[in-house]
């Protein structure tokens, strides 16, 4: 069932539109992220669905309800906000309880709930502990309980991970994940980091310059990005202007042909063409093997080994190809190594050049 429904949400901050028409459903239960670049209205349209910022046109609903003009306390959404911090001066216990008070819980029912809370983030034994005590995923955890401490149908977190060192941000991706699957809550996330979306969302929203650049499950839009920009944002690519006879042949910026599987999407584009494939579709060979149809000749130019896996930079006389492979598929894999790299015409997909403004 579709919860949250935006129909031609648009915001205008005087002459300049920061959310421009943005129709978009948010099916039950499910974590979606809106990602993008910064200033691309991430933000923005997340404010509007809390009630935080009204937009200029268009509607919000929310179980069937329309909510465009209703204030962010009566939505009963919980939010975790990059500033919206705790409260400093309280407990963690104190933090958490703290909406159920101004809901004015009665105090056996309050404690209950935040023993619950706290089980939930596995911080019971720090229930008494002052909330500058702890380390910044703590932190998290405690302001994400509080959020949730109301049963919210909603909740919205704006990168909510952003203070937080890698390794520990990568550690609480998963936490957060697991805890909204495990409680079922609507989620909307978000983020500008592609990696963080990828491994927490659902469905991903991809906004460009305060629109819709494409919507979809994280593996179908790194594997079909529908433009140049998503397939850019998504991932590493490759990413070649070519030029394209109209069927499945490409002229790759070197003069070398090969052939791919055209879709019909990328023929709309009627001759602003790219071609996009992955690192990790091409097939990096040694010099001795015998060339075929999609194997290109090139130099390594440069080695990025980190142990499990490997990047190569291949120099193909006249444009450059990032190939991602194993030392167990290329051992001694060194610059100056004349290789060939083979593009599988399934994995060369063709998209609509980036527009130029
Ligand atoms: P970031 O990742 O940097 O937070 P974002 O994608 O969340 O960016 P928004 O904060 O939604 O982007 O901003 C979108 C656009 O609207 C930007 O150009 C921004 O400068 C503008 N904007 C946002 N809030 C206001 C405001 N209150 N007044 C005027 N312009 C604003």
């Amino acid at each position: 069932m579709t919860q949250l429904t935006l129909q031609g949400v648009t915001k205008r901050f005087h002459t300049a539109y920061a959310v421009d028409q943005v129709d978009l459903s948010v099916p039950d239960g499910k974590l979606v992220c809106f990602l993008g670049p910064s200033g691309c209205g991430k933000t923005t349209l997340l404010r509007i669905i809390a009630g935080l910022e009204t937009p200029s046109s268009g509607t919000v609903r929310f179980a069937g309800r329309d909510l465009t003009h209703v204030p962010a306390n009566r939505r009963d959404f919980g939010m975790v906000f990059q500033s919206l911090a705790l409260f400093p001066h309280m407990t963690v216990a104190e933090n958490v309880a703290y909406p159920l008070r101004l809901r004015k819980l009665d105090k056996t029912a309050q404690k209950r709930r935040v023993a619950e809370l706290l089980e939930l983030i596995q911080l019971p034994h720090m229930a008494n502990r002052p909330v500058t005590q702890l380390s910044g995923g703590q932190r998290q955890r405690v302001a994400i309980a509080r959020a949730i401490a109301s049963a919210p149908k909603l909740l919205l977190l704006d990168e909510p991970l952003s203070a937080l060192d890698a390794k520990l941000r990568e550690a609480m991706q998963v936490e957060i994940r697991l805890l909204q699957q495990r409680l079922g809550i609507t989620t909307i996330m978000v983020t500008h980091d592609q990696r963080e979306a990828m491994t927490m969302a659902d469905e991903i929203v991809v906004m460009e310059k305060g629109r819709i650049a494409q919507v979809g499950r994280p593996l179908d839009i790194y594997r079909d990005p529908v433009s140049e920009f998503v397939a850019d944002f998504i991932g590493l690519g490759n990413i070649l202007p070519i030029t394209f006879d109209g069927r499945n042949r490409i002229g790759l910026p070197g003069g070398q042909q090969i052939v791919v599987n055209a879709t019909t999407r990328a023929l709309d584009a009627a001759g602003d063409i790219r071609l996009l494939i992955r690192p990790e579709d091409i097939c990096v060979r040694s010099a001795t093997a015998s060339p075929g149809p999609n194997i290109l000749a090139g130099k390594v130019t440069f080695v990025r080994d980190v142990g499990a896996a490997i990047e190569a930079t291949i120099d193909c006389d006249g444009f450059t190809l990032t190939a991602a492979t194993t030392p167990r598929e290329t051992p001694d894999l060194q610059v100056g190594m004349r290789v060939f790299a083979e593009l599988p015409e399934h994995a060369c997909k063709l998209i609509a050049a980036r527009a130029v403004h």
